[in-house]
Parts: C-alpha cells; sequence; structure tokens
C-alpha cells in the first residue's frame, strides 16, 4: 500500500539508497532529488515529510528548509554529518522538526519518520495544512470540524474565536474593525458589545503564545481594529 510521497534530498548516493530501501519496504514512494535546488522544484502539496541532507553540492538544506519554509509547514527531517549542527537546527527555529545524525541505521531513521508522520497527521486526515487560505503560514482549517491548527497544534478554541480567527485568516494583513468583525460572526450585532470582540482576540492570543510563544499573531491597530500577522 502506497502511503504517500516522501521526499529525500541527499546527495550520498549510497545513503540515498538506503533510505530508498527502507521506506519503500514500509510502504513510501520516495522521490529522489541529489541537489536543493531539484528537491523544491519537486516538492509539491503530495509531499508527506521531507528528508532533507544539509551539506548539499548546490545550496544548504538549511536554505532548502527557509524555502519550503515560505509555503509549507510540511514535516522535515534534517539529515546531518555533523553533530555541530544540531544547534543550528535548533538555534535558529529554521523550521526543522527533528534531525538524524549520520551512520544512522535505517530502522531508526523509519522509526523517526513514522513518528513525526503520527504526530503530525494525528487523528485527522482533515485537517489540511496546506489549505489555500493558508498558504505559507502556519495555520490549517478544517471547516467540518471548525477547527484550527497553529503550528499543526490544535488550537481550543471557543464558536466565536474560531469564527473571528477563520474571519481573519481569509485576508491576512487586512484589518478588521470590530464592527466588521461581530457582522461576520454575530447574528444580532447590535446586541453585542464590541469590548467582547476584544476579549476573544485577547483569549485567542494567549492560545497561541502557548504554542509559539514568538509570533505576534493578531495585530491591533489603534482606533482601526485586528488583523492577522502577514509575514512568516
Ligand atoms: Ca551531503
Amino acid at each position: 500500500m502506497v502511503k504517500g510521497e516522501i521526499l529525500l534530498i541527499e546527495d550520498e548516493t549510497a545513503i540515498a539508497q538506503n533510505i530508498i530501501y527502507a521506506l519503500n519496504t514500509e510502504g513510501y514512494k520516495i522521490f529522489w532529488a541529489k541537489q536543493g535546488r531539484l528537491g523544491l522544484k519537486r516538492f509539491n502539496n503530495k509531499t508527506l515529510l521531507i528528508l532533507l541532507d544539509i551539506g548539499l553540492p548546490d545550496m544548504s538544506g538549511f536554505d532548502v528548509c527557509r524555502e519550503i519554509r515560505k509555503k509549507s509547514m510540511v514535516p522535515i527531517i534534517f539529515i546531518t554529518a555533523r553533530k555541530s549542527d544540531v544547534d543550528t537546527v535548533l538555534g535558529l527555529e529554521l523550521g526543522g522538526d527533528d534531525y538524524i545524525i549520520k551512520p544512522f541505521s535505517p530502522r531508526a531513521m523509519v522509526a523517526r519518520v513514522r513518528a513525526l508522520l503520527r504526530r503530525t497527521t494525528a487523528g485527522s486526515k482533515t485537517i489540511v495544512p496546506e489549505d489555500k487560505q493558508c498558504k505559507g503560514m502556519p495555520f490549517g482549517i478544517d471547516e467540518e470540524r471548525k477547527q484550527i491548527t497553529f503550528y499543526r497544534s490544535k488550537l481550543e478554541l471557543t464558536r466565536y474565536e474560531y469564527l473571528i480567527l477563520k474571519t481573519l485568516l481569509e485576508h491576512p494583513g487586512r484589518v478588521y474593525s470590530r464592527q466588521q468583525l461581530m457582522q461576520q460572526i454575530w447574528i444580532e450585532p447590535e446586541s453585542s458589545l464590541e469590548r467582547t470582540v476584544d476579549a476573544h482576540v485577547k483569549s485567542m492570543r494567549k492560545k497561541m503564545k502557548k504554542v509559539s510563544p514568538r509570533h505576534e499573531v493578531i495585530l491591533t491597530h489603534r482606533g482601526l481594529g485586528y488583523s492577522l500577522k502577514e509575514d512568516w
């Protein structure tokens, strides 16, 4: 059974072949790119996960990761021969999800892939990190379940919070007045106080801070309203 495509970006043939063999045995389809640029070209919304060597001939794995992160939160495992790279992986907040150090056993590698895929797709096929509305942003919307994920963590939102965030996500950067947000969300906006919007926003910020403390996701525009952070 084919589970989906894993993109392997690795220039060493022997290592690549071992990885391909081990993952094929597990039922994964692999696309192998020997260079960073080829890998970037091959990446698409069917890619389940990327195994990314750091030392590549044409560009570094870090740069490949940066490019990918501009448009996608796909799980990335770095492959490195140097332990010193690990600090960079962890320190730069590049958005890698895990790393393996060469030499590694195929079995250990498969276990990491499986664990990461389980973590990132936990219990839901319908959470859509590549949702059109969320291109390049660390959000996923599941409209059927009324759920929003942030860095692949499910946000425990109230109904109003969900509706406000969903509205903001539709047009990142666009400023919505409290009145506009209320009209989008409340059945009878007249009966609600604008302060209520502030309270919901405050509560959502707290929830997102728990997932990623370094981002101010919802921006306040004095006297105007709120917008969603545009650049990620
Ligand atoms: Ca290499």
